[in-house]
């Protein structure tokens, strides 16, 4: 990551290389809604495949699952959505925007104080007493703070009345819990194992922003651990380590990442911690992992009348597990991605170049294939892309400069470029060049697709 690397550089560049645009740019935008372009979407497929892989197939015990989007509405009066998942907000008077009061208060304080331990009545106070003024027009002349629920809500149907109302769901975790009993009776699974899911998630958040750091609608990818009482904390551990290492993993620096836990916990959660990355908006949360007791199963199982024990088979116990919940946005994992990737560097002859230095198996493209010549060697080199492109994404591109292909494909993040020339058709040698180091290697072609496969492991 480059020190000056602003957000306003990522969405600029982002936006000229197809990694992500605005929402229905066309009609103006609408506010906070992003969408993956060509190249952003294989990089997010690759992140949420490097952790389906990591979290499903490479963890024993381990099963995914997909489910709707729409739930019975009573599964979000069982979670406490309907009733706690609120921020606190307030209006300027004067300019009419709205803002989290959580949030004035923690930037007023310069982190000094904590608004997540605070009441409403506390916060209503902290910024009475010390004239917080409206970060939009500097003035002081605020509404009360109120709760606002943050779910969206539709109506299910051809009537608009209450009894229609439905919810988008505002994180997956349910998916998961109301599917335990489906999931262990199936798959014969036994006490510890982990349901994982990867799906869209919406809030109605106050204060979207930020690129893509905070949507009104998001990818969610989650696993939450179903462990034996007394079991919770080893696998809280575990789960934290397992966190952090997949962030280091994918290549970004343990110095811009560190744990932070949570000052105010909910009435049930045992613990609760957030992997902070250092964006360049400062530290802020990447993922979250918590120790929620069997709170969630447990009520589940008031709420549907259901039985949510589980019958230990060699010891006959019966008891409802405890779960452990590990959370991570996978926007916000590709902003951290993005961040992290983005270079400036100043070549020899003076130009500075654009790197994105994914790891290889998050790039988008792995391999861009390139004719010297157009004339002469644009022949082979589309056979060996089609070839090629059977294994791995590869891009073909014969327009403009070798140099000018070079810099577009160091702009996109792709690890190798494989030139077709003289060489090739004589002798049946490519030269592959590394994106990271600018080297070139030459390689016979019968070699490429290994060498490739082998530097694009996750
Ligand atoms: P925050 O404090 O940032 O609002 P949260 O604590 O409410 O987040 P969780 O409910 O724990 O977040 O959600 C799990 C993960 O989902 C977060 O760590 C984050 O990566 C992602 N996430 C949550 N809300 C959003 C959002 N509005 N836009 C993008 N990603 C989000």
């Amino acid at each position: 990551m480059e020190k000056n690397l602003t957000m306003d550089k990522l969405v600029s560049l982002s936006k000229s290389r197809g990694f992500i645009f605005p929402g229905s740019e066309i009609y103006g935008g609408m506010g906070n809604t992003w969408d993956y372009g060509p190249i952003g979407v294989e990089i997010k497929n690759n992140l949420k495949r490097a952790w389906w892989k990591r979290f499903v197939q490479e963890s024993d015990n381990s099963f995914g699952i997909d489910a709707a989007i729409l739930m019975n509405p009573t599964v979000w009066e069982a979670s406490g959505h309907t009733t706690s998942f609120a921020d606190p907000k307030l209006d300027c008077r004067e300019c009419k925007t709205r803002h989290r009061a959580d949030n004035l208060i923690e930037a007023h304080s310069k982190g000094k104080v904590n608004p997540d331990t605070m009441t409403t009545e506390e916060m209503e106070s902290y910024i009475i007493e010390h004239k917080v003024a409206c970060p939009h027009c500097g003035r002081f002349n605020w509404t009360p703070i109120r709760q606002f629920n943050l779910m969206f809500e539709t109506s299910r149907g051809v009537t608009e009345d209450g009894q229609n109302k439905v919810y988008l769901r505002p994180e997956t975790a349910q998916g998961e819990f109301v599917n335990f009993l489906n999931v262990q009776r199936t798959m014969r699974a036994k006490v510890p194992f982990g349901i994982a899911q990867i799906g869209k998630a919406f809030r109605n958040e106050i204060t979207p922003g930020n690129f893509i750091f905070r949507t009104i609608e998001f990818e969610q990818m989650e696993h939450q651990l179903f462990c034996k009482e007394g079991d919770d904390e080893k696998f809280y551990n575990l789960y934290k380590e397992k966190a952090h290492s997949f962030l280091l993993d994918l290549g970004i620096d343990k110095e811009h990442l560190r744990f932070k836990d949570h000052d105010k916990l909910a009435h049930y959660a045992r613990a609760a911690c957030d992997i902070q990355y250092l964006f360049p908006i400062g530290w802020s949360e990447l993922n979250g992992i918590h120790n929620r007791s069997n709170y969630d199963l447990s009520r589940h199982q008031e709420f549907s009348g259901k039985s949510m024990m589980y019958m230990d088979p060699i010891t006959n116990e019966k008891y409802i597990p405890n779960v452990i919940e590990y959370s991570i946005g996978a926007d916000r994992l590709m902003l951290a991605i993005l961040c992290e990737a983005y270079h400036e560097e100043t070549l020899e002859d003076g130009e500075t170049r654009v790197v994105m230095k994914f790891h290889p198996a998050i790039s988008a493209y792995k391999l861009a294939v390139l004719p010297l010549m157009k004339k002469n060697h644009s022949e082979k080199a589309l056979e060996l892309y089609h070839k090629l492109s059977k294994e791995f994404m590869c891009d073909y591109d014969e327009s403009g400069s070798i140099g000018k292909r070079y810099r577009r494909h160091d702009e996109i993040g792709t690890p190798f470029c494989l030139t077709v020339d003289d060489e090739t058709l004589n002798s049946g040698t490519v030269t592959i060049r590394d994106r990271d180091t600018m080297k070139q290697i030459t390689l016979k072609i019968e070699e490429v697709e290994g060498y490739i496969k082998d530097k694009i492991k996750f």
